[in-house]
Order: C-alpha cells, then structure tokens, then sequence
C-alpha cells in the first residue's frame, strides 16, 4: 500500500509553466464557456494529460507527448467533483488506452482497479462516479514511482545491511539521485554476479513489478532465497530514466534517442553509471545481464509476456525461457513460444537504426553467460489479467529460473 502525497514539495515546471497553474487555467473553461462542474487536472505524480475541453459529461483528453518522436500512449490525470455523475472520455489523438480500460484509483495511488473497462475502446473510457468520490485518479498503467521503491525496501527494512544495501549511482539530468542496491550476497566475492535493470523506457511501469518480484525471491525465507544470498550478487538499477519515471515521460523514443539506445553515445548519466558500476565492481564478467521492458498495448507481442531474442544468442534464450515456462507457478501464462525471435515482427535490424541498445552494448561488452530481456504486457496476459501481484509472482518465478540456470551452467 503506497501513500501518493497529493503534490510534491515544490512546483514543478514544465514548458516553463507551473503546472498546477497550467491547469487551473484549463480546467475553468469548459465547452459552452461556463465553468465546468468538476475538474481535470495533471498535478498527481509522474502526472501527464492535455485537457482540451469539457463539454457536458464528455472530456476530450489526449496524451503529453513531450519530446517523444512520434505518438505513445502514456498519461496519467485526476478529476475531482465529478461524484455521481457518468462522465466519458476521449483522446482525441493516437490509441491511448488498453485492454482492460484505463488503471482507476479511489485512494490516490494506494490501490488500482479495471473497473471502467466495460465499453473502453482504443481511444476512450466511460467511468461512473460514486456518489461520495471526491477525487479519482485514472492512468494508463498502474505507476510504479521512486515512493514504490521506497516502499518495498521499507517492507524488507529487516534485511538491511545483510540481504541487500543501497546506494545513488549518479544526478539524473535534472538532478535526482538515481538509485542503485545490491542483494543476495553482499561479500563483494561472490559465486554468481547478475546485473538487473528495468523503466529504460520510464512509462513501462508493470516491468518495475516483476523486478519487485525477483528481488523478493532473492530475499524470501525459502531454499531459493537462501541460496540467492549466500552465492549470488545481484546488482540492481531499478530507474534506468529516473527524470522520466518521475515526470511522467513517455520515455519511448525520446530525441534524440531514448535511454535504450543510449550505449553509443552515453549522453545519459544513467548509462554511463552502470558502464562504470559493472566495470568497477564486476570486472565486467556477469553470469547474468536481464533488463524489463513492457511492450505496446493492442494483438500479438503486446498481449502476452514474451523474450527477446537476440541474433547470436537464440539458443541461451530458448533455453531459458523453457526452464522458467516449465517452473512458473504464477498467473502470467507465459509460453516459451510466444517469445520473439529474431528476424521477427519489430525485432530486425531496422529497429536498432536508432542506436545501440543496451543488450547489444552488454554482448559486446561483458563476459556475461546471458544477455536477456522480458516484456511484460500492461493488462492482458493471454487472456489472465495483469496485477501488481501476477506481475511479482512472475518475477519470484524468473528468480527461481535465474537460480535453475546458474547451477546447470556448472560454476555453482
Ligand atoms: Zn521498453
């Protein structure tokens, strides 16, 4: 359960308007002129919405692009005064919303639900207000914020110090410290070294719930977590875009390239952290490289959990997936064969055109056993329906994968 503060300290600016400001603008201004009875604004965390007009029970709506090349499809906002009313919404734009309707919260950000997934389309939702509903939050996604993060740690607070420790791997652009941990064993000379990662593309939030999961697997009271903390470092960067997390970013093709594609250049802070951190503290030998993505929202690739192959390393990553397919014991239905093979839909070298992506980096890069990748649908994994808790269930899967792989590589 996560308290989302109402408003961070401070104002945020965006396009050098405050943004609450922006909004109040917005929103007093409905259709006919009058004042709309109820009020669409952005001012909740990682916040993100163009509110273009009320007009009755209708919102028209449609998503922050900012410096995003082409459209996505991430946003996040809150009505207030709207309780008893049936209000729908419209994005005026490109699809914005999946396949479960949009992620709904009545108590800030402590809980989400799909209840307004009856008559979502692509493009719009209809949402019927309780009565006592003073304020609703809607996003496209259930967030996974730096207070998230916070929050798993504080439940494992115990462990501290023996299981896992914290640290800042670098100042994002706009000046967050953006965070990095190490679990398992923290002897600094261990059996196994694995380096995990995930929000490369910062609006991918249900992948930052599998990583929870892995983690916790490496922290529970069973064989396995045992195991983890007494033969395996498990380095960890849980915010690869952390302004953009923060903010609210789509993240996805960002100019002039995204934070995936950032492993030519290094012109973000975060990337050139872990290059350093895994140089420093790894040798650059890892027994395992993972990074967690989400894919897009609609049909194939995007509706069920799947790898990524790569081109040299399609065996390592069969393998593997058939291990965790054979073990998993949670609700994510993943199936080997669903996963991506090279050559296969986006997964050509035409997609790699906009700079090197970070596995590409890490196989050139690291004597590392696995290079791999997970996405991990939004809503809909085929047909079971994604939660923060399918999602972490999944992740103690991949922990027991991670653990099967290791030992049958023979360096146990
Ligand atoms: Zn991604």
């Amino acid at each position: 359960m996560i308290y989302y503060p109402l408003m961070r300290k401070g104002s945020r600016l965006y396009k050098g308007r405050c943004i609450a400001a922006a909004c109040a603008l917005a929103l007093h201004f409905s259709a006919s002129g009058g004042e709309a009875p109820f009020t669409v604004d952005r001012n909740i965390p990682a916040g993100n919405i163009e509110l273009e007009k009320i007009d009755g029970d209708t919102v028209y709506v449609h998503q922050e692009l900012r410096d995003t090349e082409g459209s996505w499809f991430y946003w996040a906002f809150r009505v207030k005064g709207a309780g008893g009313r049936t209000v729908e919404f419209r994005f005026t734009r490109t699809v914005a919303v999946g396949t479960r309707g949009p992620c709904v919260s009545l108590d800030r950000g402590r809980t989400w639900n799909y209840s307004a997934e009856q008559g979502a389309t692509r493009k719009s939702f209809v949402y019927a207000f309780p009565a006592d509903a003073e304020e609703v939050w809607f996003c496209q996604t259930i967030p996974y914020l730096q207070a998230d993060w916070d929050a798993f740690l504080a439940r494992h607070e115990a462990d501290r110090g023996k299981a896992f420790e914290t640290g800042v791997l670098c100042r994002s652009r706009k000046g967050r410290d953006v965070e990095r941990a190490v679990f398992g064993d923290l002897s600094g000379s261990p059996k196994h070294r694995i380096f995990l990662s995930a929000r490369r593309h910062c609006g991918e939030t249900m992948a930052s719930y599998v990583l929870e999961g892995v983690l916790e697997g490496v922290l529970a009271e069973d064989e396995t977590g045992a195991w983890f903390r007494r033969s395996v470092e498990v380095m960890v960067v849980p915010f690869m875009d952390k302004d953009g997390c923060e903010d609210g970013d789509q993240g996805k093709n960002r100019r002039p390239h995204d934070h995936n594609r950032d492993y030519a250049d290094f012109i973000y802070p975060e990337s050139r952290g872990i290059r350093d951190w895994i140089a420093q503290r790894a040798g650059n030998r890892l027994d395992i490289f993972f990074d967690f993505h989400c894919p897009w929202l609609y049909g194939d690739f995007n509706e069920f959990a799947y790898q990524v192959h790569e081109k040299s390393t399609a065996e390592k990553t069969s393998r593997f997936g058939r291990m965790l397919e054979a073990l998993q014991s949670g609700s994510m239905a993943y199936r080997e064969k669903d996963d991506i093979r090279w050559g296969v839909g986006w997964n050509t070298e035409r997609n790699y055109a906009a700079g090197r992506p970070v596995k590409a980096w890490a196989l050139e890069t690291l004597k590392c056993g696995f290079v791999g990748s997970f996405e991990i649908p939004f809503a809909t994994a085929n047909g079971k329906v994604v939660t923060r808790e399918s999602c972490r269930e999944f992740g103690r899967d991949i922990a027991r994968a991670f653990r099967k792989w290791m030992e049958a590589d023979g360096r146990d």
